[in-house]
């Protein structure tokens, strides 16, 4: 195959064109320098540009203030789980979480090997098709921190906006799968933490953005690669860093300022998205999974009458040249993840592809 094809990975998953034609450039020679962007030493001039235009181009688009650190670590989304409580949860101290989906459960699993954790919301209940609302939420007394999930990319679900949280608590959150398409008020969170392969770049750096108190009042019991005090001293340096997935970043954070920044973002989101929800919402064979209150713009979940004719409908659109469209084996049905670098001309095709198929029944 020749052609490049829709791909609706849910991560790794589709980046932008104008970055990877970039990035092949780059990977010969980076900026007339004679030498790859894979070949460069992490602490000579070159590379040491790149992480510097990185992390101000994540500043200017976030609009994070200057008592945040912006870290790039390694380890995925999922050092994140243990690493949050590790670093922030004492004994006798409680965490609570917002139990919507599996990578929520990940993260409960690990808190509770450094403190209390309380669950004051989940939607397992009603098989995680919904973000619980405020109504339903149980804090502890006095929580140290309140971690959830921002967008559920198994189940295509999406916090509208940020939980409310009790005095005194900070916020946590995995925004591992809609980091950046949309507006984020950054100060209302204690720490932000995102794996790179969804809506950021490639696989094999995680984003994080801490508030640098909390860094500094950090236990310090602990081997110095898991604490945030060490990347944040070194910004990001303290060991060799996983170089061109932060390359890569960089030119993905530059892609979107140069398509408008986040509120542009968002409104690309809402219209590819909402072609796609339209067309479940009308549709006599497919139906969307989730709530429509709850629904996610990034990953969007939807059924067919049977697996059976799921599977068939799964074959029949990748011959037509659209992969990735399986649901998550703890789901099934089918998945259509629309991030930030997916274009809208694959969500029309889609419809009309599935239109088609619908009326082949
Ligand atoms: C993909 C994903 C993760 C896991 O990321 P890794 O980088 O593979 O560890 C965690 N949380 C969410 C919300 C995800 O979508």
């Amino acid at each position: 195959m020749t052609e490049r094809i829709y791909n609706f990975s849910a991560g790794p998953a589709t980046l932008p064109e104008p970055v990877l034609k970039q990035a092949r450039d780059d990977v010969w020679n980076i900026a007339q320098s004679g030498i790859g962007i894979l070949e460069h030493s992490h602490r000579g001039p070159s590379f040491r540009s790149v992480i510097e235009a990185a992390e101000s181009h994540c500043r200017e688009l976030a609009c994070i203030p200057d008592f945040y650190d912006v870290l790039f670590l390694t380890g995925g989304a999922s050092s994140q789980f243990f690493m949050v409580p590790m670093n922030f949860l004492g004994q006798g101290q409680t965490a609570d979480y917002l139990v919507t989906g599996s990578w929520s459960k990940k993260a409960v699993k690990e808190a509770k090997r450094y403190g209390e954790v309380h669950i004051a919301a989940s939607g397992k209940d009603s098989n995680f098709n919904r973000i619980p609302p405020t109504s339903e939420t149980r804090h502890s007394k006095d929580p140290r921190y309140v971690h959830f999930t921002s967008n559920n990319t198994i189940f295509g679900t999406q916090w509208p906006s940020e939980p409310e949280i009790p005095d005194g608590a900070f916020l946590v959150c995995d925004a591992s799968s809609d980091i950046f398409s949309r507006p984020i008020d950054v100060s209302r969170y204690g720490l932000i933490y995102a794996g790179a392969q969804k809506n950021l770049g490639c696989a094999g750096v995680t984003l994080v953005i801490v508030r640098k108190d909390l860094v500094q009042s950090a236990t310090e019991d602990l081997p110095t690669m898991l604490q945030y005090r060490t990347h944040a001293k070194s910004g990001s340096l303290y060991n060799t860093p996983p170089a061109f997935p932060i390359y890569v970043m960089g030119e993905v954070f530059k892609w979107i300022l140069d398509m408008g920044g986040l509120e542009s973002m968002a409104e690309h989101t809402r219209e590819k998205a909402k072609l796609i929800y339209e067309f479940l919402g009308n549709s006599k064979f497919f139906a969307p999974f989730a709530d429509a209150n709850s629904a996610s713009l990034m990953n969007i979940c939807f059924n067919g009458p049977d697996a059976d004719s799921e599977a068939e409908f799964i074959a029949a659109a990748a011959k037509a040249g659209f992969s990735g469209l399986k649901g998550h084996r703890s789901v099934g049905g089918m998945r259509a993840s629309i991030y930030n670098a997916f274009p809208r001309e694959g969500c029309e095709k889609l419809v009309e592809f599935m239109k088609s198929f619908e009326r082949s029944r």
